[in-house]
């Protein structure tokens, strides 16, 4: 038994957190390094996008490129085991940082998109939604040439672009108040809606311990709630390559992929299906 596994043996009742290395292995790429480091620039800005325009249109033309791939991804075996978890009734409820929706696709239940839903898009405008596939059309529609480009894959759904004019760009606005189409994430300097904050309060408060996956938790939406947890005395295991930034508060590090520390669960399963 693997000291992961008698940590949940020994709490029945997780929290569970989880950020973009659970989703590295469906082909979408992590921010930041081992140390915590952003590897490449840091996401666009809450602010910056909704004021200048060319930052919009340099995010959408990315975004347009970024999508067919990550639109397609699927769900690892970091995001079956948590299933399998879900299964045995041990998770009070799954916290993502991720706008992917993986963990929904492979069977999760209880989980809040702290961060947002990268399949959505919404007007800033008049709340109007959209699912992200179809603006995917629009855009393609008004930028033709655009659409021929490849380039890099990007965390969120983005692609590397580098030298093009992005003022050509055609960004369509909202179709019913010709107000600004966002994707229904959190960007960096936005706040989470409160009623995510407080559902996620609630539910480590309900659990035995935290179980953090595949997060740095350099993000302090997420760090929030371990840090909480850990001072309540709640204890807490986390599984990450490198430095966390919790990594004083642990119970419990293990510096494995999280696709290896969790392959347990899963063995359980198919064991028990067999
Ligand atoms: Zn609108």
């Amino acid at each position: 038994m693997t000291p992961l596994q008698r940590f949940i043996e020994q709490h029945p009742r997780l929290f569970v957190l989880t950020g973009a290395g659970c989703s590295t292995d469906s082909g979408i790429p992590d921010y930041r390094d081992r140390d915590g480091r952003w590897k490449r620039t840091p996401p666009v800005d809450y602010g910056v996008f909704m004021r200048e325009a060319s930052t919009r249109q340099r995010y959408w033309a990315r975004s347009m490129i970024g999508w067919r791939r990550f639109g397609g991804a699927l769900p690892n075996g970091t995001h079956h085991a948590l299933v399998q978890l879900e299964q045995r009734g041990q998770v009070e409820l799954l916290v993502t940082q991720n706008v992917d929706r993986l963990h929904q696709r492979a069977g999760s239940e209880r989980v809040i998109d702290l961060h947002g839903r990268l399949d959505e898009v919404r007007c800033m405008g008049c709340d109007w939604r959209l699912p992200r596939h179809t603006f995917q059309q629009w855009l393609v529609q008004r930028n033709p040439d655009w659409a021929q480009l490849d380039a890099a894959d990007a965390p969120d759904g983005d692609a590397d672009l580098v030298g093009y004019d992005f003022a050509r760009f055609d960004v369509p606005p909202c179709p019913l108040c010709d107000g600004i189409v966002k994707p229904d994430v959190v960007f960096f300097g936005e706040a989470v809606p409160r009623e995510r904050v407080e559902a996620a309060t609630v539910a480590w408060q309900a659990a035995d311990a935290v179980l953090v996956v595949g997060s740095s938790l350099m993000v302090y939406s997420g760090y929030r709630f371990v840090d909480a947890a850990a001072r309540a005395g709640k204890p807490v295991a986390a599984v990450s390559l490198g430095r966390t930034r919790a990594d004083a508060l642990l119970t419990l590090k293990v510096d494995e992929s999280c696709h290896e520390a969790l392959a347990f669960l899963r063995e359980q399963f198919s064991t028990a299906a067999g």
